[in-house]
């Protein structure tokens, strides 16, 4: 770290379709740096940085009259949307080379801004990762509320560690970064990457707020597709699953058969069961089948070592050509 005093600190926002967020979050998250910086708390060069991943409304036009407005603002545009886990990654490694402390923050203020103080000094403590974790979500609906509850444990049923309550508001300190970059896989689950990282690290929490404009980006089937790919990007459990159920139903088959030979040789005959059996059976490998396929269908998008985002324009790292790290 370049200073533990005041470090250099970059916020990356991931940004689709905040038109109507933006004008509202971008002076709250200033003043709080501004604030920071005032006090000596961090370096004056520090950033917000917007990925806008590309959104199809003026995100990026409003990204471009605030920097006009401030340096402290800067922006990354992407070709395409290429989903919130690409924009945090190519946020964190844009900042990367230039960033003492990256912290990680939704546009629509959900995740209480207020903390990023406690935040640096938590970093300044000495921890590599601060995450922020929400103690009270009662302005999350009943349906969001209950599906991140099964979404937990469901993970944690499948060995994979996660934060409970945390997302993606966090802070990590530089060789964090560093050493998240090393995670190169097509599809990152970041959170359930970050804590397999192994640095120091301590939460801070704090009350989720309602969404201020705008409406969130994560419909049932998006928030589902998102589950589905930290299962199946962090956890082989579902494959072993599959393997204690063919067991399973393999042994319990035998002595169906023993049994059923017991009536034949004692002159009986049966068939109630076979047509039901034949379709239980035929299901659970139509299920085992659909599982390895997703596995098989991650190896072939790690194969294909396709971008894992496009960048179109950038504003952050000419703010810095001249102020590398030292
Ligand atoms: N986001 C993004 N790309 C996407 C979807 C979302 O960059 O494809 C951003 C979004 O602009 C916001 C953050 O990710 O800053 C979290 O999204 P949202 O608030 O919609 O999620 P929710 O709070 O509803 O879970
Ligand atoms: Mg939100």
């Amino acid at each position: 770290m370049k200073t533990l005093t005041a470090p250099r600190l970059t916020l990356v926002v991931p940004c689709y379709n905040e038109e109507p967020m933006l004008p509202k979050s971008a002076p709250v998250l200033s003043a709080i740096l501004h604030r920071l910086m005032d006090s000596n708390q961090i370096a004056t060069d520090s950033k917000i940085l917007f990925v806008d991943d590309g959104s199809r409304d003026h995100t990026w036009t409003i990204i471009t009259q605030l920097r006009q407005a401030d340096t402290l603002f800067t922006g990354l545009k992407f070709s395409r949307n290429f989903g919130q886990e690409a924009a945090l990654m190519a946020g964190m490694q844009v900042a990367h080379p230039f960033s003492d402390l990256i912290i990680t923050i939704d546009a629509d203020l959900q995740d209480d801004p207020r903390v990023i103080g406690a935040m640096v000094q938590q970093a300044k403590e000495g921890f590599d990762i601060v995450y922020g974790v929400r103690n009270d979500r009662s302005t999350d609906t009943w349906f969001k509320r209950t599906t991140a509850e099964a979404f937990y444990w469901t993970m944690g049923k499948l060995g994979v560690e996660l934060v409970p309550d945390h997302s993606d508001f966090r802070l990590l300190s530089h060789r964090a970064v560093t050493a998240l970059m090393t995670y190169t896989e097509s599809t990152p689950f970041i959170r359930g990457i970050i804590p397999k990282l192994g640095f120091p690290s301590t939460k801070l929490y704090y009350k989720r707020q309602p969404r201020a404009a705008g409406t969130s980006k994560y419909p049932l089937k998006r928030m589902l597709r998102f589950a589905l790919s930290g299962i199946f990007s962090l956890s082989l459990a579902p494959l072993r699953a599959i393997m204690y159920l063919g067991f399973t139903i393999c042994t319990a088959a035998t002595i169906a058969l023993l049994w059923l030979l017991g009536l034949h040789l004692n002159g009986l005959t049966t068939n109630g069961a076979l047509l039901t059996s034949l379709w239980l059976l035929g299901g659970l490998q139509l299920i085992g089948l659909g599982v390895i396929g997703q596995y098989v269908g991650q190896i072939l998008r790690e194969t294909q070592h396709r971008p894992h985002f496009i960048i179109q324009t950038e504003t952050f790292s000419t703010a810095f050509l001249a102020a590398p790290l030292t």
